[in-house]
């Protein structure tokens, strides 16, 4: 098993090598601006954690918990007991909240990670098992949980979409409402570069705007993904750490930054639920069954 630091000095070496061959000084600003970043987020890590199997069939061994309250985020529903994921995970969430603060864009409201085992979630979620999703709320506003009771679990959130949130999820001619700002095109923006993130979900209204409204540097909406839901929160997934051999990668996103047909599809007519999208369950992966029945 590899650490994240030696995967990262990997990196170097291979970054070195293409840089001898090709002899591109452009490359070679690129590595070195990947590698400052991505080291950014592994130096301080622990490395015996491993992601296993797939978001939505898996596990996590060695997970972290996220601290309850830390600088520029608070973690809500704490009877749910989901705040554990990939050290990357945590060390992600902690940097856009830092991020996030340092640009006043007010107190990141955390959702649920997953357990501290990982594994399918009694409700909820079909995805958030192998220690690399986290949900975070739209709300930023500290005074949204002044009268929050011991378990944080009576916050109430809001929907970004025009019509009160109605017929949610299918997103066909939404708008967004006042509550959207800047502040949340912003706060998304920092999320996508974060260099763990694979990719964030959101609702198809939402990255229809970021399309309308984001003119410079777009290269980021790659990462923005239109899906069901999504109105009150966005959903980051980290990609499988290089150091958790059996973490089933996702497919790749698409090229290209989506602000296009594949964007429309989704205010068009179309079934309620995507049934490719809802797999058949192959088993769970054998390092699972073993940690969870321990
Ligand atoms: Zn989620």
């Amino acid at each position: 098993m590899f650490s994240e630091i030696r995967v990262t000095i990997g990196n170097a070496n291979s970054c070195r090598t293409k840089i001898k061959k090709l002899l591109l000084p452009l490359l070679l600003l690129v590595c070195s601006l990947n590698l400052m970043a991505e080291s950014l987020l592994t130096t301080t890590i622990q490395t015996k954690s491993y992601s296993i199997g797939k978001t939505n069939n898996g596990c996590i061994s060695g997970a972290k918990a996220l601290p309850l309250q830390g600088g520029g985020y608070i973690v809500l529903h704490l009877e749910r007991d989901r705040h554990y994921g990939h050290p990357l995970l945590i060390k992600t969430l902690q940097t856009l909240a830092k991020q996030a603060q340092q640009q006043q864009l007010g107190i990141l409201q955390i959702g649920d990670l997953g357990q501290a085992l990982g594994g399918a979630l009694p409700f909820g979620h079909r995805s958030h098992q192998s220690g690399l999703d986290a949900d975070v709320w739209f709300n930023l506003n500290p005074n949204s949980y002044v009268n929050a009771n011991k378990q944080r679990s009576n916050i109430k959130q809001f929907s970004m979409l025009s019509s009160n949130g109605k017929g949610k999820g299918k997103g066909k001619g939404k708008g967004l409402n006042t509550r959207w700002t800047n502040k949340h095109r912003k706060l998304l923006e920092l999320a996508a570069k974060i260099v763990t993130v694979d990719r964030i979900f959101v609702n198809p209204a939402i990255k229809r705007d970021l399309c309308k409204t984001v003119t410079e540097d777009r290269q980021w909406l790659r990462k923005i993904r239109p899906w069901y839901h999504h109105d009150k929160h966005f959903h980051i997934r980290l990609s499988c750490p290089k150091s958790s051999p059996d973490c089933i990668k996702q497919a790749p996103i698409p090229a290209g930054i989506s602000c296009d047909a594949s964007l429309t599809w989704w205010f068009k007519k179309h079934p309620a639920t995507i049934s490719g999208a809802i797999k058949k369950r192959t088993g769970i992966p054998k390092a699972c069954q073993v940690l969870l029945s321990d």
